[in-house]
């Protein structure tokens, strides 16, 4: 058994992404650059419609999955594979794109609250130039545990005997949204392999056994490898818990492009350029 202790604290970053949807970055920055599988992190939102009406128009991504998790708000969302749907809040879309795909999220709503998360996961070389594949959870399909402490939607991974419906997947994801109420503990047990990591939404927590700076809103705490991981809420806290075995490949960035050599990305800008990026 290893106690699993906190590694660094990053707070988020303000940026905006697709055409000026202001969001908060925390992995995919200096600070926190890739935390193998795991390459970018978004809490995205706002209670004003005007940072989040332009959507993120068209754009293509090669070589990753993106994993986009609503909390407030509806968008509409359409692809090069010819699917399009509406997500609403507690819906998950979980887009493995391989080779390509070239897809447009547009708000679905003109006004109210915006939230949500998008997470990217790299894919291995042996995976990159798959075909696109999507995996759409519908709010009601996630599995939740709930007792007087805490309530913990599973979107992957198990905790005591739930288990989360992505499964099978190569880097045998943990994927929780948990809410805590003030002066609980919850414990999760993690592969010693996977790295994990804590984003506060929003409370105050206290993790592992060590003594360490406050945590504030918005921010990402990276994890020391291990097998036993605790939380207290010093107050009540929503956070998300996700884990994942590395890749262990080396990676070659280019913006919406993560392959593992410079030369793959030129590849895929080219693909893009003479149109057989979306042919399937
Ligand atoms: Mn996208």
């Amino acid at each position: 058994m290893v106690t699993i202790e906190v590694k660094k604290i990053v707070k988020a970053l303000k940026a905006s992404d697709g055409a000026g949807v202001k969001l908060k970055r925390s992995i995919g920055t200096p600070e926190a650059d890739y935390v193998d599988p795991f390459l970018m992190l978004d809490e995205f939102g706002s209670e004003n419609k005007d940072d989040y009406l332009a959507g993120f128009p068209p754009h293509p991504h090669r070589g990753i999955e993106t994993v986009t998790y609503m909390l407030n708000g509806e968008f509409e969302h359409e692809d090069s594979t010819g699917s399009k749907g509406n997500m609403g809040p507690g819906d998950i879309q979980w887009m493995k794109t391989g080779r390509g795909i070239i897809h447009s999220e547009m708000p679905a709503m003109s006004d109210g609250k915006l939230l949500g998360f998008q997470l990217w996961i790299n894919m291995p070389s042996s995976m990159k130039m798959n075909k696109p594949k999507y995996e759409y959870i519908k709010s009601d399909q996630k599995t939740k545990f709930e007792d007087q402490d805490k309530k913990i939607n599973l979107i992957a991974g198990i905790f005591e005997n739930v288990e989360g419906p992505v499964k099978g997947h190569n880097v045998e994801p943990i994927y929780f949204d948990v809410e805590l109420n003030e002066n609980k503990k919850v414990n999760f047990t993690v592969p010693e392999t996977h790295n994990s990591f804590i984003y506060l939404l929003k409370g105050d927590l206290k993790i592992g056994s060590k003594k360490h700076e406050n945590i504030s809103d918005s921010t990402l705490i990276l994890l020391e490898k291990g097998s036993d991981l605790e939380v207290l809420a010093n107050k009540k806290s929503k956070f998300l818990f996700i884990a994942g075995k590395p890749i262990g490949e080396p990676i070659a960035r280019g913006g919406p492009f993560v392959m593992n050599t410079k030369a793959e990305i030129l590849q895929a800008i080219q693909d893009y350029n003479n149109g057989t990026f979306a042919k399937y």
